[in-house]
C-alpha cells in the first residue's frame, strides 16, 4: 500500500541534530509498500540541525523558549496535502516526536518525561482517518501474524 513514512525512519538526516532514525528492516518495508517520505518540521521551513522542540498543549515550543507552532502547522498542512495526493490510508511515523509521535510524546519540559498524546502531524493524520503505526509496530506492516493465525 501507499504509506507515508517519517523521512528520518528512511535514513534521511532530518532530525533536530542532523541524524536519522533509520529502521533496521527498511529493505523489507520498501519491497512491500510504496513509501512516501515526509518531514513536517522541514516542510514547515525549519532548518537541520535545529533547536529541539516539544509540544505544550496546542503550542510547540523549542528548548530556547521560542514558539515554533507556526512552522509545525505549515509543515503538517503539507504532509496532509501529500496524504491526499497519494491517497494514503496509513502512515509509519517516528515515535515520541512532537510532530510524528503517536500515543506518547514528551511533556514539554525537556526532561525526557513522556505523557499521553500525539505529535501535531500524527494528530491531524489520525483525524483524517489514517491508521498510524510507530516504528516499534513495523512487524504489523510486514504482515507478521501471531503464531496462532498461521495454524
Ligand atoms: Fe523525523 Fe518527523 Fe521529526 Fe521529521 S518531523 S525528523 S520525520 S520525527
Amino acid at each position: 500500500m501507499k504509506l507515508l513514512v517519517s523521512a528520518c525512519l528512511l535514513g534521511v538526516g532530518c532530525r533536530y541534530d542532523g541524524k536519522s532514525n533509520q529502521i533496521p528492516r527498511l529493505a523489507e518495508l520498501m519491497k512491500k509498500h510504496t513509501c512516501i517520505p515526509v518531514c513536517a518540521e522541514l516542510f514547515g521551513g525549519l532548518p537541520t540541525p535545529r533547536v529541539p522542540a516539544e509540544r505544550r498543549g496546542n503550542k510547540v515550543i523549542n528548548r530556547d523558549g521560542e514558539d515554533v507552532t507556526d512552522a509545525f502547522v505549515r509543515g503538517t498542512a503539507e504532509v496532509l496535502r501529500l496524504a491526499d495526493l497519494y491517497g494514503c490510508k496509513a502512515a509509519l511515523l517516528k515515535e515520541r516526536s512532537p510532530s510524528c509521535g503517536s500515543g506518547q510524546i514528551y511533556d514539554g519540559t525537556f526532561t525526557k518525561t513522556l505523557v499521553e498524546g500525539d505529535g501535531l502531524t500524527a494528530q491531524l493524520l489520525k483525524k483524517k482517518g489514517l491508521t498510524i503505526y510507530g516504528e516499534s509496530q513495523i512487524g504489523e506492516l510486514l504482515d507478521e501474524r501471531p503464531f496462532f493465525f498461521s495454524i
